[in-house]
């Protein structure tokens, strides 16, 4: 199969909450529909969901799929546990062509995000780019020289699990104080939860600072800033020309503004061009298919 530009590609992006699915050509997404992720620990309830949501949809075309956690050699396993319980390296690809008939492209979600973001969103114009959602969780990929960086294992890009605090909350994937356990969603929601002594989630907490709560600026300005230094990292280590951030959290009233003053505070040569995401919810369904298409 090489061309496959004339036919749509059927999409699907696993995340934690919710399994979305969908016709994709270019950036036109139709036949769009999603139901809850099986949260069973096993990835055969995973493949039999996705089968049938599949075989529901109209056309034939190839099957691209965007997912949450570490993508290696066709097997899935969480970074996170706690994001999508299944078992460890579990053969997605092999799993699912046994039921469809052939293999399907499968690609961590926050990469092809990355790549839809590249080719059709906030990254056109670049060589090399990166995008970051912050939102419940916080995910990222990288494109160097024109490349989406999978990396060996396919980790690479996983900027949630970076360190902010060496010795901060013990995170899902097993280290302390990642930056998914200072700036993400779920992360201002249980700060603030803590230091309102009532249930605060995160948009109530961008509430309040719109409000003039100065302890709930602080908060959000605290998550800022770590992003801004994880971003710095980034352009140390990748060099990337513009970064786009998207998610609840980085596309939240006024977070991206937080972020680019805490950015500009780091030295000249660590200076970014950030910028908001443009592709939205749908770009890891538009991502992946743009992959399969160009593959
Ligand atoms: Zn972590």
């Amino acid at each position: 199969m090489t061309e496959v530009s004339n036919s749509a590609v059927r999409s699907v992006d696993i995340g934690g909450t919710k399994v979305a699915l969908a016709m994709v050509e270019g950036t036109r997404v139709t036949e769009r529909r999603q139901f809850p992720t099986p949260r069973t620990d096993r990835g055969s309830d995973l493949v039999a969901a996705i089968a049938s949501a599949l075989g529901a949809m109209p056309g034939d075309g190839p099957v691209a799929i965007a997912t949450t956690g570490l993508v290696d050699e066709g097997r899935l396993t969480a970074l996170n546990p706690d994001t999508l319980p299944i078992e460890n390296g579990f053969p997605l690809v092999d799993a699912l062509r046994q039921v469809i008939g052939s293999p399907p492209l499968l690609v961590n979600d926050a990469q092809a995000a990355a790549w839809g973001e590249y080719r059709h969103g906030a990254g056109r114009g670049c060589a090399s780019f990166a995008f970051m959602t912050v939102s419940t969780g916080i995910g990222a990929g990288i494109v160097v020289d024109g490349r989406l960086i999978v990396g060996r294992r396919g980790l690479a890009g996983h900027l949630g699990h970076v360190v902010a605090e060496p010795e901060g909350t013990r995170c899902g994937c097993g280290r302390r104080g990642c930056l998914e356990t200072v700036a993400s969603g779920t992360a201002l929601a249980r700060l603030a939860t803590a230091a309102f002594g009532r249930a605060v989630a995160a948009p109530d907490l961008f509430a309040l600072a719109a409000e003039g709560d100065t302890m709930a600026e602080g908060m959000i300005r605290s998550a800022a800033r770590s992003i801004a230094i994880a971003l710095g990292n980034l352009a140390a280590s990748c060099d990337v020309e513009r970064i786009a951030l998207g998610g609840g959290v980085g596309l939240a009233p006024g977070f991206l503004e937080r972020v680019v003053e805490a950015a500009a505070e780091l030295p000249p040569t660590f200076h970014r061009e950030i910028v908001r995401a443009e592709a939205g919810p749908d770009a890891g369904l538009i991502g992946v298919a743009a992959l399969l298409a160009e593959r």
